[in-house]
């Protein structure tokens, strides 16, 4: 049996003793991640939602959850038979999330985005008061930038080719001056560019530019939706105070363990379906960027390998 399982139920499982005839299992667990988005406000002193009364209750929420993830895995250790492989995988890192970012409205400050009647603002969302026939570009999502492309978008007027490469690295040149007045640190850390970023047969559906900001910042919460509020930067008084979503990812790495050696230095996300297929004598299918990796036999001695992703 190959299955799919959240990591309680697996815990459940575990713990009735049941057996089961496994070839493989794909188990998840979100708690480590949503625990951290909530609770990253009560480990970080410098967060505007810090409250020290609180941290001295809750503080050690994120390090239990964590606790509590080691347990589950070390019950499953204890299942495992010796040519067994097991891999532990997060797929990002996190940071505070102090300061949200006005994208829409920095790009109105900056001449890429109009609104109607030549505002500088709005309190309205789904980018409903863009004057498009002034727009250039226009922020949707967390963190994505799309130009508004003449044959693309309904009433686009960057035209393809020269004209969107120009304005694409306008735009990335702008965003990487970025200060905060507040703090004076430069908020972007990264622009990816989509063209020099992603490839494949489905480019033309990903957003033209996406940006990858410095630790403690991430898009403000009307940025996904199409907003431009007034001011460019806001202190985050969410409790949703951590994130990772819009980081620039160099610096917002995942954590690979094995109870295997891994031959590579220097792994990615990527490389595990390609290695899981490898490990199960399942041929790997064409089209899959990740490679196989090289996994070492098992070993008597107990230990764990890590990689960073
Ligand atoms: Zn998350």
């Amino acid at each position: 049996m190959f299955t799919g399982l959240k990591l309680c139920c697996l815990s459940n499982l575990l713990s009735s003793g049941a057996s089961v005839a496994w070839c493989g299992a794909h188990v998840w667990g979100v708690e480590t991640d949503r625990t951290s988005h909530m609770m990253y406000r009560l480990i970080d002193e410098n967060h505007p939602r810090y409250d020290a009364e609180l941290a001295s209750r809750h503080g050690d929420a994120i390090l239990k959850t964590y606790r509590r993830m080691d347990e589950i895995i070390g019950k499953v250790v204890s299942r495992l038979a010796p040519e067994d492989v097991l891999f532990v995988l997060s797929d990002h890192g996190f940071h505070s999330w102090r300061r949200g970012f006005n994208v829409n409205s920095w790009l109105v400050e900056n001449g890429f985005m109009a609104l109607k009647g030549g505002a500088k603002h709005t309190d309205r969302k789904f980018l409903q008061d863009v004057d498009w026939s002034r727009t250039k570009a226009y922020a949707l999502g967390v963190g994505s930038i799309y130009l508004n492309v003449k044959g693309r978008e309904g009433k686009g007027i960057v035209g393809p080719g020269k004209e969107y490469g120009r304005v694409v690295r306008d735009l990335a040149d702008k965003l990487r001056e970025v200060v905060d007045p507040a703090t004076g640190q430069r908020v972007v850390d990264e622009v990816y560019i989509a063209e020099e970023t992603w490839s494949g047969e489905r480019i033309a559906e990903a957003q033209d530019l996406q940006v990858g900001l410095a630790p403690g910042y991430r898009v403000s919460s009307a940025t996904p939706l199409g907003g431009a509020p007034k001011g460019l930067f806001e202190d985050n008084m969410k409790k949703w105070s951590g994130d990772h979503a819009t980081s620039q990812t160099a610096i917002t790495e995942g954590i690979l363990f094995s109870n295997r050696s891994i031959a590579e230095k220097k792994v990615s996300i990527l490389d595990l379906a390609p290695t899981i297929l490898g490990l199960l004598d399942v041929p790997i299918p064409g089209g899959y960027d990740g490679k196989s990796l090289t996994i070492g036999a098992p070993r008597a001695a107990s230990g764990n390998d890590a990689g960073a992703m």
